[in-house]
């Protein structure tokens, strides 16, 4: 019988402690291993120690793919993931709104590897064919993107790649597994920065890829030569984060629609981008393919409020870089994310200078509200 996603969470690829019948996965932190007993020997740089094995079946499990891999950061997925499937020669088509790692990592390293690569002009499917060359092996996406919160159809991309017969990856960090499976709509490969939800509390670097065997054995081959892995220690922090992943997210999911339909009502505020909003352009499509609308949501405010003070002014939410943590967090994109633009590179990619993400915990929506009220009546 197929296990409820608070089972998973909790129980699938668990260890099991015989000798002292302990609740929980036991922590080996051992980096050598004996001989003689195993087929592929143990080593954490082989991705196949216990906590590692064990770790990986529930990311497996939870992306509902027949394989998983934990790394030392999400970058160390992506970059992993990219050039195991790319090579001199070779061309990527990329969605225009990436994770500024991501694209950093494209157009600042991939012309040494002699890799070539296209962005799509916008999220529509023929912007996506359009790209698509002779030498295309990729299709990369991320939805829901950062800052704006936009929607790439998952089933289309995945549709159009096989037709072409390219491998998909995606990005399903900002929506996580509890809200998006990518691998239910066609998409070979799934990426997550566990940074964020998977670790959920902000105390944990780390990454995951899952796949089908087949596609996992390429990323092997690669991932041990780059030695992205993750310490066991922390393998074993992830695991107990997982335990509570599906009971968070969906309290983000709920936290955040409060607050999106709050925030737009409220008269020092002018836009809100969130998808589970049913003005939000694509809210229909959101609805297809997201079993739930995430935690992440942006709004601008009124330019008669200083965001400088605005920020200052907050007393319960922390301005913060990160985000998907159980604490609630706000960065201005404008002086964060995309302060490398100038103004009108920005303004043309909808990002104003009021422009505020927001990163909703699990508080009390009332004690946020309160917070933002009075934050944003301190900055007029
Ligand atoms: C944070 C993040 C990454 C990179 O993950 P790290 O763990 O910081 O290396 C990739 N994609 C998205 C969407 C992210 O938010």
């Amino acid at each position: 019988m197929k296990k409820g996603i608070n089972t998973i969470c909790t129980h699938v690829g668990e260890l099991k402690d015989n000798e002292h019948k302990g609740a929980v996965s036991p922590l080996y932190m051992s980096t050598s291993y004996a001989f003689e007993d195993v087929e592929t020997k143990r080593y954490p740089r082989y991705f196949n120690t216990p906590n590692q094995v064990a770790l990986s079946k529930k990311i497996a499990a939870l992306e509902h793919a027949e394989a998983g891999m934990i790394f030392g950061s999400g970058m160390a997925a992506v970059s992993t993931a990219l050039l195991a499937f790319l090579q001199q020669g070779d061309h990527i088509v990329l969605q225009q709104t990436l994770y500024g790692g991501t694209s950093n990592l494209v157009v600042e390293e991939f012309e040494k590897f002699g890799i070539d690569y296209s962005f799509t002009k916008d999220l529509e499917i023929s912007s996506f064919e359009k790209e698509i060359k002779r030498n295309t092996k990729v299709i990369y996406i991320e939805t829901p993107s950062n800052p704006l919160l936009t929607i790439t159809n998952i089933e289309a991309v995945a549709r159009l790649a096989k037709q072409h017969e390219l491998v998909t990856m995606i990005d399903n960090t900002f929506a996580s597994p509890i809200n998006q499976n990518p691998i239910d709509l066609g998409i070979d490969i799934v990426i997550h920065s566990a940074t964020k939800y998977l670790g959920g509390h902000s105390d944990i670097l780390a990454g995951a890829i899952a796949t089908s065997t087949a596609h996992m054995d390429q990323i092997f081959q690669l991932a041990k030569n780059l030695g992205g892995s993750l310490s066991d220690y922390t393998v074993w922090l992830l695991e107990r984060s997982i335990k509570t992943l599906a009971l968070r997210v969906e309290r983000q999911n709920n936290n955040a629609l409060t607050m999106a339909e709050w925030l737009k009502n409220h008269d020092l505020v002018d836009t809100v981008y969130y998808p589970g909003l049913k003005d939000h352009p694509n809210h229909e499509l959101a609805k297809t393919q997201m079993h739930g609308f995430g935690g992440m949501l942006s709004f601008e405010c009124a330019a008669s409020v200083n965001t400088t003070s605005f920020f200052k002014a907050l007393q319960l939410i922390k301005p913060s870089m990160s985000l998907a943590g159980v604490e609630s967090t706000m960065l201005l994109p404008a002086l964060t994310s995309h302060s490398l633009l100038t103004p009108n590179e920005r303004y043309a990619q909808g990002i104003s200078d009021h422009l505020i993400r927001f990163s909703v915990g699990i508080e009390e929506v009332e004690d946020l509200q309160q917070d933002i009220s009075s934050a944003l009546r301190a900055g007029l």
